[in-house]
């Protein structure tokens, strides 16, 4: 017998109830799970940090946290939080993530900008060089760089990845520490940032990081707002060192009505729908994470709290 916290956005609970009852059901585990349970007798939080608890003390026997979100900054450095916190790696949100960061891609390696807003009766023929052509950056390789990075490569782009630690990737060149993103920016025509929101990754894309990218480059932001030093990207896209970025996700979410991204002409702002986790993947993700911790093992993807993600 367990019992489970579910703490998110109510309309969240109205999206996740059904698909985690059936997925506890189907495991024969007696499990009460609910909104709204007494802190003391809690084993399991589902949690996402919208739903407003951020106090974990009364939660005496707690053993562990389920993310709801792949991005944990909210949460990583609560120091009321004793127990593993696993975050949110779930097929359906790699699969949605592999479909947006692709359409995006695509749309800038075929400039098909140029065709869909031309309504001038003008016959102008433009050739987008082969995938094969044209450098791609994946700025992180965990669980959605790797995926992206890898559906980008099955289509031909050549695929250059950078992490923190050494990696080799099918399909993808693999490089990592400082001057391995310098090799990767000297040469990526199109950038697709999939970093954690970490200290070490702050402002990471900054003047100087702009500017060793061949100029014209794109840039694809499904990572997180901060990643971007915003006023060194605006100055980057007003001179064309930065021909155009797609972001959907900012330092301020939602996008203020006034920021200069919304009217920039060579911005696309998307509402961080990138990828969103999908309850009928991630209800069973989640359960099958708490089983796991229930039977004594480790639970997965659980987050480094000294590195940040
Ligand atoms: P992950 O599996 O933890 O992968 C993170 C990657 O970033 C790893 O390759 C890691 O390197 C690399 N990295 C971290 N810190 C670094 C540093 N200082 N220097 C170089 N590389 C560094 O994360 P994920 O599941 O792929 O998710 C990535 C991010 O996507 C999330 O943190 C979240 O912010 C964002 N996201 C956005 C949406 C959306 O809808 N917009 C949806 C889901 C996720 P190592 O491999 O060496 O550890």
């Amino acid at each position: 017998m367990i019992n489970v916290l579910f703490s998110a956005l109510p309309e969240t609970w109205n999206e996740y109830q059904q698909p985690l009852t059936s997925a506890f059901a189907a495991s024969g585990l007696e499990v009460t799970l609910g909104t709204d349970l007494p802190p003391e007798t809690v084993d399991w939080i589902i949690y996402a940090p919208n739903g407003g608890l951020s106090d974990f003390t009364p939660f005496t026997r707690l053993k562990g946290i389920q993310s709801l979100w792949a991005g944990v900054e909210q949460i990583v450095g609560n120091p009321t939080i004793k127990v593993p916190l696993a975050r949110m790696v779930d097929p359906g949100m790699t699969e949605g993530m592999v479909e947006w960061v692709t359409g995006h891609v695509l749309r800038h390696h075929l400039g098909m900008d140029a065709d869909i807003t031309r309504t001038d009766g003008q016959w102008v023929k433009h050739t987008a060089p082969l995938a094969r052509q044209r450098p791609v950056a994946m700025l992180g390789l965990g669980e959605l760089g790797t995926a992206c990075g890898q559906a980008l490569s099955a289509l031909n782009f050549d695929v250059h990845g950078w992490s923190r630690s050494a990696k080799q990737i099918d399909g993808i060149t693999c490089h990592h520490g400082d001057s391995g993103l310098e090799d990767v920016l000297n040469l990526a025509q199109i950038v697709v940032i999939l970093l954690p929101s970490t200290p070490a990754t702050e402002n990471l894309l900054n003047t100087d990081r702009l500017n060793r990218l061949p100029r014209g480059a794109m840039l694809v932001n499904p990572g997180r707002g901060p990643l971007i030093d915003d006023d060194a990207l605006i100055a980057a896209l007003d001179s064309g060192q930065i021909g155009h970025a797609t972001l959907d996700v900012f330092r301020v979410e939602p996008l203020p009505t006034d920021h200069a991204f919304w009217s920039h002409p060579r911005v696309t702002v998307t509402p961080h729908i990138a990828s969103e986790t999908r309850p009928f993947t991630a209800a069973q993700t989640a359960v099958n994470n708490i089983l796991r911790g229930h039977r004594g093992e480790p639970l997965l993807h659980t987050v480094d709290t000294a590195l940040g993600y």
